[in-house]
């Protein structure tokens, strides 16, 4: 069976780090495989060149461009101030409208159980907030006609996932085998020129993180999730 699966993420790139190689792989499967990103990642550049404006512009074009490359549907943007997203009753009820509109079985996202502050890229302020969103989002709100009633009159029906797939994960017990797609991966990174100084440099890093990640399962090269399953009204 086919599924739909939505992947989101605080900013563009995000999910081409973190994701990429197991969405080409569901697109290649004819999983039909959708992106939402809240911000306009208008403060991510080590280029200060651009007005955040324009970045915001470029930022939304190259990660159509990536999405493109890994054969994504669709990409939603919700264009919310990079830096300054916020888990709250305005950011639920955008991501419960897309959960309604888009209907996925699975659904991608930052794992809100990290803890560790190990990382100042994955603990950005950013990627906390919208992993509890997310998660707020998801359950009860996006599958109870009793959470945003005006949504329903405006047609979206209450919708409940299967699964969620937790990426950049601390206790990971879902390997996905990406040994045919990280080629695709890098190519979708590549796309987001403005975030990149060395491409090379990522190449190898992101070579290296998905062999460790292979290891494991006797993989060449694998992204990792932690999956939890959402029983019927539970
Ligand atoms: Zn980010």
């Amino acid at each position: 069976m086919k599924n739909k699966f939505l992947a989101i993420s605080a900013h563009p790139d995000d999910l081409d780090f973190t994701c990429a190689g197991t969405i080409s792989k569901m697109a290649q499967e004819n999983n039909e495989v959708f992106y939402l990103i809240i911000s306009d990642g208008s403060k991510g550049s080590h280029k200060v060149k651009f007005s955040s404006k324009k970045l915001a512009k470029i930022r939304q074009t190259e990660q159509k461009r990536a999405a493109n490359v890994l054969g994504v549907n669709n990409v939603f943007f919700l264009g919310l101030k990079d830096g300054e997203i916020e888990n709250t009753q305005f950011l639920r009820k955008k991501i419960v409208q897309i959960i309604r509109k888009v209907k996925p079985e699975i659904i991608l996202s930052f794992d809100p159980a990290n803890h560790s502050f190990d990382n100042p890229h994955r603990f950005h302020r950013d990627h906390r907030q919208t992993a509890e969103a997310v998660f707020d989002s998801i359950y009860p709100a996006a599958g109870s006609a009793s959470f945003f009633p005006e949504l329903l009159k405006q047609g979206y029906q209450p919708h409940q996932i299967k699964e969620i797939w937790f990426f950049a994960t601390e206790k990971p017990n879902k390997f996905i085998d990406i040994t045919q797609t990280i080629d695709k991966k890098i190519e979708a990174l590549s796309q987001h020129s403005s975030q990149i100084a060395d491409l090379k440099a990522i190449e190898n890093k992101v070579r290296a993180w998905s062999k460790i990640a292979g290891k494991k399962k006797g993989y060449r090269y694998a992204e990792f999730f932690r999956m939890l399953k959402f029983k019927n009204g539970s």
